[in-house]
């Protein structure tokens, strides 16, 4: 089935119908988050399928993200909202990016680049409502949109958005998220009497997207949800399909004997005779070394427990004293869409407590990325 020693299945479908999901829950266009490297999935192919599945744009956090999807061929619409002060606002605006600006230090430098080119810069203003995070602080906002409006006569700007990030959306009842929302809706009324009015307003992440359709304006801004991992796990599934699945191939089954200690630290001690695979993936493939002892894998439509240490390579699991019918070679999943009473990605961040979210961006760079399921193929 699977090849390579560790390997991350990527369910393009997946994504094309998340994509669906999303947007009929909405009632809103969909801003594919395809954010380092699409939460581990590979934001080329993601991008794409996203954009055949008809999500309308892309985001990503920095602008070395947006150009490497530039330089893949990715002409779709494109916003990058983090900026360190050295940010190649140069290149970005080359490339047709559109640049969300969070303070009047990033919008000089962004018109100063604009000005260095002769060609005007496309904004978002990523305004702060709330999160105390990124964007324009509400006591710098009577100033930055003034400098920002005079960009905007001058020609060195064009605002294309306005958009705020929800501190609280995984709780769509808590009053925060319309009071983010009226302040952002207060923002645009400000950009366009000075004559810098947006386009289109962007305030909804995944949970929103999915359970306030009425804080959806032009665009909702979904991350997780497109990747079919709940971002409200207590709430549901909300029909969303996982995209990834994680499976290493058994690289070596022994036996163990009563009393025998397992990996470092002997963690795990014997209580009977067993057989035990071992399985090529570890801490460096993004599996927690915190999971030691509190996961189990599939193999061949059964559970396995994992034992002892996980490493940095490579992980032991018990078959049990019968050796469970596996052999070397057998494909074990570690996670999966769970359909089948697999493990999924969330199984594991319940474990160690924290979420998907750090699993599935967190699976490195020596599984191999596998694509399935392209509607293109
Ligand atoms: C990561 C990110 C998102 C997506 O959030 P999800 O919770 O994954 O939907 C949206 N907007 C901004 C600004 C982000 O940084």
């Amino acid at each position: 089935m699977t090849p390579h020693a560790l390997t991350a299945t990527i369910d393009l479908g997946a994504i094309a119908h998340n994509v669906d999901v999303l947007r009929t829950a909405a009632g809103a266009d969909v801003l594919a988050v395809v954010k380092a490297d699409a939460y581990g999935h590979g934001a080329v192919p993601v991008a794409r399928a996203a954009l055949g599945a008809g999500a309308a744009e892309l985001g990503v956090a920095h602008i070395t993200e947006a150009l490497a999807l530039r330089r893949a061929g990715v002409d779709a619409h494109l916003t990058a909202w983090l900026h360190a002060p050295d940010a190649d606002f140069v290149s970005a605006i080359e490339h047709d990016i559109d640049i969300a600006v969070s303070s009047t230090r990033q919008l000089d430098s962004v018109v100063a680049a604009a000005e260095r080119l002769s060609q005007p810069a496309t904004v978002t203003v990523k305004v702060d409502t709330g999160l105390n995070r990124s964007g324009v602080a509400a006591d710098e906002w009577p100033d930055f949109s003034e400098v920002l409006g005079k960009a905007r006569a001058g020609g060195a700007v064009a605002v294309r958005a306005i958009m705020c990030h929800l501190a609280r959306g995984d709780e769509p009842e808590h009053p925060l998220n319309s009071e983010q929302a009226r302040r952002l809706d207060d923002a645009a009324a400000d950009l366009r009497r000075l004559g810098a009015g947006p386009e289109v307003t962007h305030i909804a992440n995944s949970p929103a997207a999915l359970t306030r359709p009425d804080l959806a304006r032009d665009l909702v801004r979904p991350g997780i949800a497109l990747y079919g991992r709940s971002p409200i796990p207590e709430r549901g599934d909300f029909g969303l399909v996982p995209a990834m699945t994680l499976t290493a191939q058994v690289a070596l089954v022994k036996k163990l004997a009563a009393g025998q200690g397992v990996s470092y630290g002997h963690t795990f001690v014997a209580q009977h005779d067993t057989m035990i695979a071992v399985l090529p993936a570890g801490y460096a493939d993004g599996v927690p070394r915190l999971l030691s002892g509190r996961f189990q894998v599939a193999i061949n439509g059964r559970l396995f427990p994992g034992i002892g240490r996980v490493c940095m390579d490579q992980l032991v699991i018990d078959l049990g004293p019968d050796g469970g019918g596996v052999r070397e070679g057998d494909v074990a999943e570690l996670f999966g869409t769970g359909r089948t009473g697999g493990p999924t990605a969330g199984d594991w961040a319940d474990a160690i407590g924290t979420i998907d979210y750090e699993i599935v961006s967190g699976i490195g760079s020596r599984a191999v990325r596998r694509y399935v399921g392209d509607v293109d193929e």
